[in-house]
């Protein structure tokens, strides 16, 4: 046996599986929404709403109302023009939250730069504010209240619980302050007793920080950002960074062992992946890393699915 090879191998961060956790919190989805209508005739029903011709949108919005239907909700989905105003938006709202059997609405965003994005998240009812933006939400996350909290923090949560990944007294630090990410998963990791860091752009001296960190979580929307000396050996690194590298130097360098298979989809595509984490720098350091793709994005529609049905039951008193 060549012991340089097993120093290797031991040295590589253990991967964890968004597509497993999403599997698993479907399936979990599926049953309870099965259970709830048996045992109350009610099907949770979620309307997703979406402004112009953003082709990323339009493919979130797909694999959402597809993802619902498959689970047993029921969904609605509105596209509307490119043109919409912001009046017209808030009378669809209000026509949602009026409507009893409708449990969650999404606003997909961004919105078109002439809408008053603002306007519109806040006039939708708290109680179906499936993506947690409500102010109402928000207040009550960072008052340690139970409320609708942001999918993507949520499926944070439950990829670190689901792997056995000890919070209460750890240090976390997250790189990114977005209202979507960084602070909503500061939050949620403040209830769960970590102990929190949030970093930004104006930092100083970061990696001193980063260092520090038994879960290092990253959302900044830099490819490759965070590197080895950013992270403490053994550290569980969560990469929510969504980035495209279309050179094939780049992804030389960032992919160390997986370049190959980078460099033959960015052929193919034009384009391949990449987190906010060096993943070849990462491999070397960290205990454990979620890969991009694979990772965090997969949880993300599969916590929607989950904020659904416990507005439903909330509402419902159920
Ligand atoms: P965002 O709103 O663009 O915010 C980026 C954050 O990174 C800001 O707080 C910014 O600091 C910080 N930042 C930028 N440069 C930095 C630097 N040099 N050092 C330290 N911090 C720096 O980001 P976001 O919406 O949270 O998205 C972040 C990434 O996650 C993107 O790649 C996005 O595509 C991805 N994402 C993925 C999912 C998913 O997997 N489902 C969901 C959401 C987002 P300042 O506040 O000081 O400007």
């Amino acid at each position: 046996m060549n012991p340089m090879k097993i120093e290797s191998e031991k040295k590589r961060a253990q991967l964890l599986d968004g597509a497993r956790v999403a599997e698993e919190i479907r399936r979990e989805v599926a049953a309870d929404v099965e259970k709830l209508k048996r045992e109350h005739g009610v099907v949770p029903c979620l309307v997703v709403v979406r402004v112009g011709e953003d082709p990323a949108s339009a493919v979130y919005v797909r694999n959402k109302v597809r993802t619902s239907e498959a689970l047993g909700l029921r969904s609605e989905h509105h596209a509307l023009s490119a043109k919409t105003t912001t009046e017209e938006l808030l009378n669809l709202v209000e026509s949602l939250n009026a409507r009893d059997e409708v449990d969650g609405i999404l606003v997909q965003l961004p919105l078109p730069r002439m809408v008053d994005e603002r306007r519109v998240i806040e006039a939708i009812d708290p109680e179906k504010d499936v993506d947690g933006f409500h102010p109402v939400n928000i207040g009550r996350l960072s008052l340690g209240e139970v409320s609708l909290a942001p999918c993507t923090p949520v499926g944070i949560i439950e990829l670190l619980e689901r792997n056995a990944i000890p919070i209460q007294g750890a240090n976390a630090c997250i790189v990114g302050r977005s209202q979507i990410v960084g602070r909503p998963v500061a939050q949620l990791l403040l209830q769960r007793d970590a102990t929190v860091t949030i970093c930004h752009s104006k930092t100083r001296d970061l990696s001193s920080i980063t260092r520090q960190a038994d879960i290092l979580i990253a959302a900044i929307g830099r490819a490759g950002f965070i590197r080895g000396e950013h992270i403490k050996p053994g550290a569980t690194v969560i990469d929510v960074g969504i980035n495209k590298v279309t050179d094939e130097a780049a992804a030389r360098e960032l992919f160390g062992e997986e370049a190959g298979k980078r460099i033959e989809i960015i052929r193919e595509r034009g384009y391949t992946l990449v987190g906010d984490v060096h993943p070849a720098e990462a491999d070397g350091v960290a205990g454990r890393r979620t890969p991009v793709p694979g990772g965090v994005g997969l949880l993300t529609v599969a916590a929607l699915m989950r904020n659904t049905l416990k507005a439903a039951r909330w509402r419902r008193g159920l």
